[in-house]
Protein backbone atom coordinates (compact mmCIF):
# COMPACT_ATOMS: atom_id res chain seq x y z
CA UNK A 1 0.00 0.00 0.00
CA UNK A 2 2.84 2.46 0.62
CA UNK A 3 5.02 1.23 -2.19
CA UNK A 4 1.62 2.27 -4.36
CA UNK A 5 1.05 5.33 -2.69
CA UNK A 6 4.55 6.89 -3.56
CA UNK A 7 4.21 5.37 -6.99
CA UNK A 8 1.44 7.00 -7.70
CA UNK A 9 2.67 10.48 -5.92
CA UNK A 10 5.64 9.70 -7.86
CA UNK A 11 4.21 9.88 -11.30
CA UNK A 12 1.85 12.70 -10.37
CA UNK A 13 4.80 14.72 -9.46
CA UNK A 14 7.08 13.89 -12.83
CA UNK A 15 3.70 14.77 -15.17
CA UNK A 16 2.98 18.21 -13.13
CA UNK A 17 7.12 18.86 -13.29
CA UNK A 18 6.36 17.91 -17.44
CA UNK A 19 3.49 20.19 -18.01
CA UNK A 20 5.10 23.12 -16.20
CA UNK A 21 8.71 22.63 -17.67
CA UNK A 22 6.99 22.31 -21.31
CA UNK A 23 5.16 25.22 -20.80
CA UNK A 24 8.05 27.15 -19.37
CA UNK A 25 9.87 26.01 -23.03
CA UNK A 26 6.91 27.06 -24.96
CA UNK A 27 7.09 30.61 -22.96
CA UNK A 28 10.76 31.11 -23.39
CA UNK A 29 10.40 30.64 -27.03
CA UNK A 30 7.30 32.47 -28.04
CA UNK A 31 9.20 35.39 -26.30
CA UNK A 32 12.60 34.98 -27.98
CA UNK A 33 10.54 35.12 -31.04
CA UNK A 34 8.24 38.01 -30.06
CA UNK A 35 11.85 39.77 -29.00
CA UNK A 36 13.32 39.28 -32.72
CA UNK A 37 9.87 40.10 -34.60
CA UNK A 38 10.01 43.29 -32.61
CA UNK A 39 13.97 44.22 -32.56
CA UNK A 40 13.48 48.03 -33.03
CA UNK A 41 14.82 49.30 -36.87
CA UNK A 42 16.53 53.10 -36.45
CA UNK A 43 18.46 53.95 -39.57
CA UNK A 44 18.69 57.59 -40.63
CA UNK A 45 20.10 57.80 -44.50
CA UNK A 46 22.02 61.35 -45.00
CA UNK A 47 22.46 62.41 -48.31
CA UNK A 48 25.06 65.41 -49.36
CA UNK A 49 27.87 66.23 -51.69
CA UNK A 50 29.99 63.09 -50.55
CA UNK A 51 27.35 60.90 -51.51
CA UNK A 52 28.22 59.84 -54.84
CA UNK A 53 32.25 60.13 -54.58
CA UNK A 54 32.10 56.40 -54.11
CA UNK A 55 30.56 55.61 -57.19
CA UNK A 56 33.02 54.41 -59.53
CA UNK A 57 34.37 51.59 -56.93
CA UNK A 58 31.23 50.41 -56.70
CA UNK A 59 30.80 50.15 -60.42
CA UNK A 60 34.30 47.95 -60.66
CA UNK A 61 33.69 44.17 -60.77
CA UNK A 62 35.90 43.29 -57.86
CA UNK A 63 33.90 43.08 -54.39
CA UNK A 64 33.90 46.54 -52.49
CA UNK A 65 32.97 47.19 -48.94
CA UNK A 66 32.30 50.46 -48.87
CA UNK A 67 33.17 52.78 -45.89
CA UNK A 68 31.52 55.97 -46.84
CA UNK A 69 28.39 56.66 -44.60
CA UNK A 70 26.82 59.04 -46.94
CA UNK A 71 27.00 56.58 -49.72
CA UNK A 72 24.10 56.72 -51.97
CA UNK A 73 24.33 53.03 -53.39
CA UNK A 74 24.21 51.67 -49.36
CA UNK A 75 21.37 53.69 -48.65
CA UNK A 76 19.14 52.75 -51.70
CA UNK A 77 20.21 48.90 -50.09
CA UNK A 78 18.83 49.60 -46.79
CA UNK A 79 15.33 51.17 -48.03
CA UNK A 80 15.41 47.72 -50.39
CA UNK A 81 16.06 45.66 -47.81
CA UNK A 82 12.86 47.18 -46.24
CA UNK A 83 10.60 46.59 -48.90
CA UNK A 84 12.42 43.07 -49.11
CA UNK A 85 11.24 42.27 -46.06
CA UNK A 86 7.25 43.18 -46.24
CA UNK A 87 4.65 40.30 -45.94
CA UNK A 88 1.47 42.18 -46.16
CA UNK A 89 0.92 45.57 -47.89
CA UNK A 90 3.68 48.86 -48.75
CA UNK A 91 1.90 52.02 -48.70
CA UNK A 92 3.93 55.17 -50.64
CA UNK A 93 3.28 58.51 -50.92
CA UNK A 94 5.78 59.65 -52.93
CA UNK A 95 5.96 63.00 -54.89
CA UNK A 96 8.58 62.07 -57.76
CA UNK A 97 9.50 57.88 -58.12
CA UNK A 98 12.18 57.03 -60.66
CA UNK A 99 14.94 55.32 -58.61
CA UNK A 100 15.02 51.25 -60.53
CA UNK A 101 16.21 49.35 -57.33
CA UNK A 102 12.86 50.26 -55.27
CA UNK A 103 11.00 50.12 -58.44
CA UNK A 104 12.63 46.27 -58.68
CA UNK A 105 12.27 45.54 -54.69
CA UNK A 106 8.57 46.51 -55.19
CA UNK A 107 7.94 44.35 -58.20
CA UNK A 108 9.58 41.61 -56.54
CA UNK A 109 6.96 42.12 -53.30
CA UNK A 110 4.16 42.31 -55.79
CA UNK A 111 5.33 38.99 -56.92
CA UNK A 112 5.57 37.79 -53.48
CA UNK A 113 1.83 39.02 -52.69
CA UNK A 114 2.14 41.93 -50.90
CA UNK A 115 -0.85 44.75 -51.72
CA UNK A 116 0.46 48.12 -53.03
CA UNK A 117 -1.08 51.46 -52.97
CA UNK A 118 0.56 54.35 -54.34
CA UNK A 119 -0.56 58.27 -53.70
CA UNK A 120 1.85 60.47 -55.56
CA UNK A 121 1.23 63.78 -57.12
CA UNK A 122 -1.37 64.35 -60.23
CA UNK A 123 1.62 66.96 -62.46
CA UNK A 124 4.27 64.46 -61.56
CA UNK A 125 2.67 61.14 -62.14
CA UNK A 126 3.33 60.50 -65.67
CA UNK A 127 6.50 62.66 -65.39
CA UNK A 128 9.65 60.66 -68.37
CA UNK A 129 10.76 58.13 -66.13
CA UNK A 130 8.39 57.74 -63.61
CA UNK A 131 8.04 54.75 -61.72
CA UNK A 132 4.42 55.53 -60.26
CA UNK A 133 3.11 54.94 -64.19
CA UNK A 134 5.01 52.05 -64.12
CA UNK A 135 3.86 50.41 -60.57
CA UNK A 136 0.20 51.54 -62.42
CA UNK A 137 1.13 49.25 -65.22
CA UNK A 138 1.49 46.26 -62.79
CA UNK A 139 -2.07 46.78 -61.44
CA UNK A 140 -0.98 49.04 -58.53
CA UNK A 141 -3.81 51.27 -57.73
CA UNK A 142 -2.60 55.33 -57.82
CA UNK A 143 -4.59 57.54 -56.39
CA UNK A 144 -3.77 61.71 -56.19
CA UNK A 145 -5.38 64.80 -54.92
CA UNK A 146 -8.11 66.69 -56.70
CA UNK A 147 -6.89 70.17 -55.79
CA UNK A 148 -4.24 72.62 -57.11
CA UNK A 149 -2.44 71.56 -54.13
CA UNK A 150 0.82 69.76 -54.26
CA UNK A 151 0.88 65.91 -53.03
CA UNK A 152 4.53 66.53 -51.36
CA UNK A 153 4.95 63.75 -48.95
CA UNK A 154 8.06 61.59 -49.23
CA UNK A 155 6.89 58.23 -47.52
CA UNK A 156 6.23 54.49 -47.15
CA UNK A 157 5.04 52.24 -44.22
CA UNK A 158 5.61 48.73 -44.65
CA UNK A 159 3.16 46.24 -42.99
CA UNK A 160 1.43 49.24 -41.15
CA UNK A 161 -0.49 47.61 -38.34
CA UNK A 162 -3.84 49.30 -39.20
CA UNK A 163 -3.36 48.19 -42.75
CA UNK A 164 -2.46 44.42 -41.82
CA UNK A 165 -5.60 44.28 -39.63
CA UNK A 166 -8.12 45.71 -42.50
CA UNK A 167 -6.25 43.17 -45.27
CA UNK A 168 -7.32 40.06 -42.82
CA UNK A 169 -10.48 41.47 -42.33
CA UNK A 170 -11.16 41.73 -45.75
CA UNK A 171 -9.64 38.73 -47.45
CA UNK A 172 -9.38 36.26 -43.87
CA UNK A 173 -7.54 34.43 -46.03
CA UNK A 174 -4.97 33.40 -43.23
CA UNK A 175 -4.24 35.26 -39.70
CA UNK A 176 -1.35 37.71 -40.17
CA UNK A 177 1.97 36.09 -39.01
CA UNK A 178 3.82 38.56 -36.60
CA UNK A 179 5.31 41.08 -38.72
CA UNK A 180 6.67 44.40 -38.25
CA UNK A 181 5.62 47.93 -39.36
CA UNK A 182 8.24 50.28 -40.44
CA UNK A 183 8.03 53.67 -41.78
CA UNK A 184 10.50 55.16 -44.58
CA UNK A 185 10.51 58.94 -44.52
CA UNK A 186 12.35 62.26 -45.44
CA UNK A 187 13.04 65.08 -47.51
CA UNK A 188 13.98 63.42 -50.84
CA UNK A 189 12.60 62.27 -53.40
CA UNK A 190 13.11 58.58 -54.83
CA UNK A 191 15.27 60.29 -57.64
CA UNK A 192 18.65 60.12 -58.39
CA UNK A 193 18.92 64.29 -57.59
CA UNK A 194 17.59 63.88 -54.13
CA UNK A 195 19.81 60.27 -53.79
CA UNK A 196 22.84 61.78 -54.94
CA UNK A 197 23.33 65.30 -55.43
CA UNK A 198 21.09 67.18 -53.09
CA UNK A 199 21.36 67.35 -49.09
CA UNK A 200 18.60 65.46 -48.02
CA UNK A 201 17.75 63.03 -45.36
CA UNK A 202 15.82 59.99 -44.94
CA UNK A 203 15.20 58.08 -41.61
CA UNK A 204 13.60 54.32 -40.97
CA UNK A 205 11.99 53.74 -38.14
CA UNK A 206 9.70 50.89 -36.21
CA UNK A 207 8.85 53.39 -33.56
CA UNK A 208 5.20 52.75 -33.42
CA UNK A 209 4.00 56.20 -32.98
CA UNK A 210 5.51 57.36 -35.99
CA UNK A 211 4.26 54.03 -37.80
CA UNK A 212 0.82 54.64 -36.73
CA UNK A 213 0.66 58.07 -37.39
CA UNK A 214 1.70 57.83 -41.10
CA UNK A 215 -0.81 54.55 -41.70
CA UNK A 216 -3.24 56.89 -40.48
CA UNK A 217 -2.77 59.64 -42.45
CA UNK A 218 -2.01 57.47 -46.00
CA UNK A 219 -5.34 56.21 -45.24
CA UNK A 220 -6.75 59.41 -44.56
CA UNK A 221 -5.47 60.65 -47.91
CA UNK A 222 -6.40 57.38 -49.43
CA UNK A 223 -10.36 57.66 -48.86
CA UNK A 224 -10.20 61.59 -49.16
CA UNK A 225 -8.65 61.16 -52.98
CA UNK A 226 -11.12 57.72 -53.59
CA UNK A 227 -12.66 59.37 -57.15
CA UNK A 228 -8.76 60.41 -58.75
CA UNK A 229 -7.24 56.78 -59.59
CA UNK A 230 -5.11 57.37 -61.87
CA UNK A 231 -4.80 55.17 -65.38
CA UNK A 232 -1.43 55.42 -66.76
CA UNK A 233 -3.12 55.56 -70.80
CA UNK A 234 -4.63 59.06 -69.63
CA UNK A 235 -1.15 60.41 -69.72
CA UNK A 236 0.02 62.64 -72.34
CA UNK A 237 3.64 61.21 -73.21
ZN1 LIG B 1 29.63 53.62 -51.58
Amino acid sequence: MYVWFNNKWAAITIAAATVVVSRLIYATIKYVRSRKSEKEVLNILIFNELSGSCAAKHSQKAPFKCRNKYCTKSHIQSIVHQIDQAQYCIDIAIYTFTIIELFEALKRALRRGVTIRVISDHEMICSSGSKVSSLNRLGVEVRMPRTTAMMHHKFMVIDGGARVDDLWLRDRKSKPRACQSVVVYGSSNWTLQGFNGNCENCVITSDRQMTGQFQAEFDRMWKSFEYSSCNVKACIK
